[in-house]
């Protein structure tokens, strides 16, 4: 066993994190765990976590479920397309059983190289290294490596290196370690140096280099949208839609929504064509900013949102909206919204319908 495997083996003996996809061989429970974790904290994964399975316990129960369900159990967590491909992979599995091969397990939509070898590792005990984040940080430090990792050479660099320094005989609880130990001791930001078991070899610390690696040679480009989001008020009804356009949260709901080029003033947007033709028809119509100035952040779009309640007379509920559906506000939560308007619901038009109720 090499030094760098026996150390992280013994770290984690002491330190190991108790999660509840841990305590579990069950290739299903894990791959769910891992696809939820890729781009969501484990703090705020692990409810979602034990909800989902609650709810989908097997491939067959994932299969079979309807979309919008899966949906609305991923509502929350971000990056719709994970819950989509998901659910795609579990009805693409005959007689609901997992594949038992890496091959089979990496052929999964929506399944990397980082996830097949977590499974195969993590469900069967077999030898692939895991490279995530936390293992290029804690790679590119010990060794002292420059290579960007988000190159071509760089990927197959430390693919190779972290397959040279899996402990075969261990492979589960070696990837478990070098990640919490990216995720606790080496950290992006103030690595815990002082105590690491890791200190006395590390290159990185020898060479006053920590806060230079791991190198990155892109940074990930973001543009601005300015979604305008119209809360329809008829009574106890509302408007929304589904996105079913190949855009973001494709298939989510939500209000009805005016793009615009840039982040208009409330009395401009109040003025726009694009908002009096959409409340042409409708008599008595009054319109109020509610929310202005919410910044959201995807990976590579910064959301600017902007909220108006439309408030209409409840008659005008029974009325045709081409392309909405009218829900009942106290319906609203059967359907899976957008984490930046689930926010907005919950907030301040909840609040506001509850007190309407009373
Ligand atoms: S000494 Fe610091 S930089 Fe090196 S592995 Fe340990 S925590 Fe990471």
């Amino acid at each position: 066993m090499n030094l760098f495997g026996t150390i992280l083996l013994s770290w984690y003996q002491e330190n190991k994190r108790l999660l509840p996809w841990r305590d579990t061989q069950d290739p299903y429970l894990i791959w769910i765990s891992e696809i939820i974790l890729q781009q969501t904290r484990v703090a705020q994964g692990y409810e979602y976590y034990l909800r989902f399975v609650r709810r989908f316990p097997d491939v067959k129960a994932l299969a079979e479920a309807d979309e919008d369900e899966v949906m609305r159990h991923w509502q929350g967590l971000g990056y719709y397309s994970r819950a989509r491909n998901l659910h795609e992979a579990a009805r693409s599995l005959p007689d609901g059983v997992f594949p038992r091969t890496y091959q089979g397990v990496r052929a999964l939509k929506g399944v990397g190289d980082y996830t097949a070898a977590a499974i195969c590792s993590f469900a069967y005990g077999m030898p692939y290294a895991v490279v995530d984040g936390n293992v290029y940080r804690v790679l590119a430090r010990y060794f002292g490596i420059d290579t960007p990792i988000d190159s071509s050479l760089g990927k197959k660099t430390f693919a190779a290196l972290a397959q040279e320094m899996l402990v075969k005989e261990h492979p589960a609880d070696y990837n478990q370690a070098i990640m919490d130990f990216g995720a606790l001791v080496c950290t992006p930001q103030s690595p815990g140096c002082m105590f690491c078991p890791l200190a006395e070899s590390c290159s990185a610390l020898a060479g006053g280099k920590i806060s230079a690696l791991p190198v990155k040679q892109h940074k990930t480009k973001q543009t601005d949208r300015y979604f305008n989001y119209l809360f329809v008020r008829m009574g106890n009804y509302t408007l929304i839609r589904k996105r079913t356009e190949d855009d973001i949260w494709k298939n989510l709901f939500e209000f009805p929504l005016l793009e615009t080029d840039k982040d208009y003033a409330a009395e401009e947007f109040l003025r726009s064509d694009a908002l009096s033709n959409f409340c042409q028809g409708h008599a008595e119509t009054l319109v109020t900013p509610l929310s202005r100035g919410v910044k959201h952040v995807l990976s590579h779009r910064v959301i600017h949102a902007n909220f108006y309640e439309i408030r209409l007379p409840e008659s005008e509920a029974e009325k045709e909206f081409p392309g909405y559906l009218r829900v009942r506000l106290d319906d609203l939560d059967n359907y899976a919204l957008p984490r930046l308007l689930h926010a907005f619901w919950e907030k301040h038009a909840k609040k506001d319908s509850d007190t309407c109720r009373m």
